[in-house]
């Protein structure tokens, strides 16, 4: 075959994920589009704002519009409107020049962590995490560390500092988190920062911190703390999948902290990663982006599935830690094989990922970016499951 050895593992891993969109499709078309409950995918449901597709519309129909390549590091235009929508954010001057414009948050990743990491060096991510990390470091050679999170799926700094080594290039966190919904807080950052400080130090090597937060926008209570001023050695990975929702058009970015350890060194070997990697980010749509300055996702359509899953979740006897922002909810599985248990859910055609593929067996993930019918109508088979899964697991009354 003439597959390259090294690419070998991984893509068994890819067919598990494959063989599980082939079963749903299988379903589908047994059952028909309403009769299968998919909770699996992490496809955002709520459009972007139509004033934006109306500006789309302008911007395609404007004469002289250049359809020619790109600066690699992104459209001057772009990275201004990405300076100054972060500046608000983190609440401190974010200059341009340490912007990139990328394919998506995923295009941002698999660039910073070819420019920051050498074969076998380690990168730290609390668990549960988003399964492209996976992928994303092994493409780069660098080695996945999981660090666990509290019983809320909160960071741990001291579990986090356990698992810094001398070979740690940086720590990944994700907030608001894809599995577990946790939104992290200004004191849980601070004190990471803490300890990213000490532990540089006594290994006399910078440890950077990337927050990776293509979720920022979608919250039910506090919004995400900023991190720039939690630590200073800081790169933000952000893009508009998720807000506002066009995950299928491919744009992101990364912006590195302008006090970081060799800041202007880092974006300046992003950009030419990223041109080595795809050339430059969608042009068109990062002018669109430019111009949309304030367009945002609908978080209330959002808030109502969250609801009402939690609702469909906790009658049906579940434990689950409510989610605090994304758009997915992770509770515990009721029997410990959560793959069994997703079989198990498969069984009553509702379609869930197991919380082991994203570094926490146990538990398994569901997306509501679905319809309100999709929860309702997979209440019955969820207290099914649930009652089968305790039954096999020896534990009838639950
Ligand atoms: N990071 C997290 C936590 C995600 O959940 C996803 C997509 O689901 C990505 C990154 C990749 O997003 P993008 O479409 O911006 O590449």
């Amino acid at each position: 075959m003439p597959i390259a050895t090294q690419i070998k593992p991984r893509l068994a891993a890819f067919a598990v994920i494959r063989a599980m969109f082939e079963e749903g499709r299988r379903l589908r078309e047994r059952f028909g589009e309403t009769g299968v409950y998919d909770f699996s995918l992490g496809n955002p449901d709520a459009p972007p704002p139509e004033s934006f597709r109306r500006r789309l519309a302008e911007l395609a129909a404007e004469p002289g519009l250049d359809h020619g390549y790109a600066p690699v590091a992104g459209l001057p235009e772009a990275r201004a409107a990405v300076a100054e929508r972060l500046g608000a954010e983190q609440g401190l001057p974010v200059p341009a020049e340490t912007v990139v414009m990328t394919v998506g948050a995923s295009g941002a990743l698999n660039v910073l962590l070819r420019v920051l990491c050498d074969p076998g060096d380690e990168l730290v991510v609390p668990a549960p995490y988003f399964v492209g990390y996976e992928n994303y470091a092994f493409l780069a050679g660098a080695r996945l560390v999981p660090a666990a999170t509290d019983g809320r799926f909160h960071l741990d700094p001291a579990a986090i500092a356990s698992a810094l080594g001398p070979k740690t290039r940086a720590v990944l966190i994700n907030s608001p988190n894809n599995p577990s919904g946790a939104v992290y807080g200004a004191a849980e950052l601070a004190a990471l920062g803490s300890v990213l400080e000490e532990a540089s130090r006594r290994l006399g090597r910078r440890i950077y911190l990337l927050a990776d937060e293509p979720y920022r926008a979608i919250t039910y209570g506090a919004a995400p703390a900023p991190v720039f001023p939690a630590y200073a050695h800081s790169i933000l990975v952000n893009s508009f999948s998720k807000d506002p929702g066009l995950a299928g058009e491919r744009l992101g970015y990364l912006a590195v902290h302008p006090g970081a350890e060799d800041a202007a060194q880092i974006a300046e070997a992003a950009a030419a990663v990223n041109s080595m990697m795809v050339v430059h980010a969608p042009a068109f749509f990062q002018r669109a982006m430019a111009r949309a300055r304030g367009i945002g996702v609908d978080v209330a359509h959002y808030r109502k599935r969250r609801d009402l899953l939690c609702e469909v979740l906790a009658s049906a006897g579940y434990a689950f830690v409510p989610p605090e922002g994304a758009f997915y909810v992770f509770p515990q599985a009721p029997m410990a094989d959560d793959r069994r248990f997703a079989e198990l859910l498969r069984a009553e055609r509702i379609l869930v990922s197991p919380g082991s593929a994203f570094g926490v067996p146990g538990h398994f993930r569901l997306s509501f970016a679905v319809p309100e019918a999709t929860i309702r109508g997979a209440a019955e088979g969820l207290r099914r499951a649930r009652a089968a899964a305790l039954r096999e697991a020896g534990r009838p009354g639950g």
